[in-house]
């Protein structure tokens, strides 16, 4: 029924506001029975090209429209979304394998990404100042940067692209937009939806393929200004390598090693459920995902305990199925990475508590799916505690003081999401202060970022850029100071006169 929904075999590009059909295609999996859902192209860096004449044209004109009018095609793309929410939903579990309420969940973070960048259509601040001359008056403006390129991860196929399009289209950009391979089906959904709202063609465009090809034509093309990537350290490293050479602006959002703190003194009932929803929450296949849980040795015994409690309740298998929690790993090569680290984890010296194996459903043969799996004993030296699984897989760090947990959350490379669990409101106030993340929660797990406000990470999580909030309009803008001199006389600025 869900397959259905798509009614085509091959997905087109979607460029200058035309449906193009691909040449060369590879198969889109669904990754819950590893069946073929649909071909999507494999383009190249001469379609980027003629993509990007296209959005350069359309950008000329979109940049003279009053942003409020703009922002007119912002809300009906929010509304369009809003009326086919559900099936969008059901097309992200089919490519993606999470749950159907988390994708859910995901298509209304576009809903509210598409409304909160529309009010932005009539803000958009600039700063007035006093001048440092008499009749003479100073602005700044934001303006946009010209044509953008987007390149997005699989694992929020819809979320991600939004927080980083509708900021670049209400700014006055052009976009042109690689989504991934994996999960190509959102990018056909979005581009519809635009083309029915009314946004001007070669405003959104959409080139399927590889990043070795159109991933890296679109960072080499001089006429993309701006690249926003979301993905992986080493792909995100290529990238800056690439940009910094040809000066530039690009930002990127990269991986995370999150922790959930468990102080002596917490609501361990309330803890094991942030852990539970944040660390196996879409397979575990979250930026933001809790990797780690740093414990008081006080309540070690009994976290661990709950923890295995609920484990054992956790229903795994399709995602579009009642009841299942946790749905399937994106692929073959995401699931070998998790089975490589539970090696690595055992052999470092971390005990398994439960979990660590392949798991195979009987409804869904030859899906890719992943037994929720609890490590413990480990220590902050370990590669299991230092680097990025992806995979629904948590180590336990053992602490015996707040200081102690402090450090033990900022001794990883990365600064994505952290959480404390405690009931001391000193605490509390000092964690936020020393965390060394951009996203902080108190009281609930790493998971859950609301859209008006930065998303991003400090240390190796990116570059010091944030999507979404006001501050994704840095990414897409060029500040302008203007300054207007209406004293009828050339008035010269920073020349000392006595
Ligand atoms: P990835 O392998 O780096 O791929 C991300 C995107 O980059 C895909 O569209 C990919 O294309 C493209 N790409 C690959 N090589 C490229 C190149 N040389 N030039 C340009 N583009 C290239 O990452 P992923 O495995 O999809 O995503 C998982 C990672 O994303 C994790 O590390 C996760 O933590 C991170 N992530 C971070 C955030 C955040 O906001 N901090 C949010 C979500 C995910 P193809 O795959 O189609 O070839």
């Amino acid at each position: 029924m869900t397959k259905k929904l798509l009614k085509i075999e091959s997905l087109p590009n979607y460029i200058d506001g035309s449906w193009t059909e691909g040449n060369e295609f590879t198969s889109v999996i669904n990754p819950a029975n590893g069946k073929k859902i649909v071909n999507v192209p494999l383009s190249n860096d001469e379609d980027v090209d003629v993509t990007v004449k296209a959005a350069q044209a359309a950008q000329k004109k979109w940049a003279l429209v009053p942003a409020p009018q703009r922002a007119e095609i912002l809300y009906n793309i929010g509304q369009l979304m809003k009326e086919r929410k559900d099936d969008i939903a059901r097309l992200l579990t089919l490519e993606n394998g999470k749950v159907l309420e988390e994708a859910r969940g995901e298509v209304q973070e576009g809903i509210d990404m598409a409304f909160y960048m529309a009010g932005e259509g009539r803000r958009l601040f600039g700063q007035t100042t006093n001048a440092e001359l008499p009749d003479k008056f100073a602005m700044s403006v934001r303006s946009p940067v010209g044509v953008v390129g987007i390149i997005t991860p699989w694992n929020f196929p819809i979320a991600i692209a939004t927080w980083k399009t509708f900021p670049a289209l209400i700014a006055g950009n052009a976009v042109v937009w690689k989504p991934a391979t994996e999960t190509p089906i959102m990018a056909y959904e979005l581009a519809k939806i635009c083309e029915e709202a009314g946004l001007p063609k070669g405003l959104l465009n959409v080139v399927y393929g590889s990043g070795s090809s159109v991933g890296d034509a679109m960072v080499h093309h001089p006429d993309i200004h701006v690249i926003s990537f979301t993905g992986s350290n080493e792909t995100g490293i290529r990238i800056a390598e690439a940009c910094g050479r040809q000066l530039k602006k690009y930002s990127l959002e990269l991986g995370g090693k999150n922790a959930v703190i468990v102080m002596e003194d917490a609501d361990l009932d309330l803890a094991v459920e942030g852990i539970i929803w944040s660390a196996y929450g879409t397979s575990g296949q979250r930026c933001t995902a809790c990797s780690r849980v740093i414990v008081h040795e006080d309540v070690k015994e009994k976290l661990e305990g709950k923890l295995l409690e609920q484990i054992k309740t956790l229903k795994v298998g399709n995602g579009l199925e009642d009841g299942i929690v946790m749905g399937p790993i994106i692929n073959e090569a995401g699931l070998e990475k998790i089975k490589k680290y539970i090696e690595i984890g055992k052999n470092e010296g971390a005990r398994l508590l439960t979990g660590g194996n392949e798991l195979s459903i009987t409804s869904s043969e030859d899906g890719y799916y992943f037994e929720p799996t609890l490590f413990t004993d480990a220590t902050i030296d370990m590669r299991i505690a230092q680097e990025e699984v992806f995979g629904p897989v948590i180590s336990i760090i053992p602490v015996n003081s707040f200081d102690e947990a402090i450090e033990a959350n900022n001794s990883v490379s990365y600064g994505l999401s952290s959480s404390i669990f405690t009931n001391d409101v000193n605490r509390v106030y000092r964690a936020q202060r020393d965390l060394d993340t951009g996203i902080v929660y108190v009281n609930a797990g790493t998971t859950g970022a609301e859209i008006h406000l930065p998303f991003g990470g400090t240390k190796g999580t990116g570059n010091g850029h944030r999507d979404s909030g006001i501050q994704a309009l840095d990414v897409f803008t060029e500040w302008k100071a203007i300054y207007v001199d209406y004293s009828g006389k050339l008035q010269r600025a920073q020349i000392d006169v006595e």
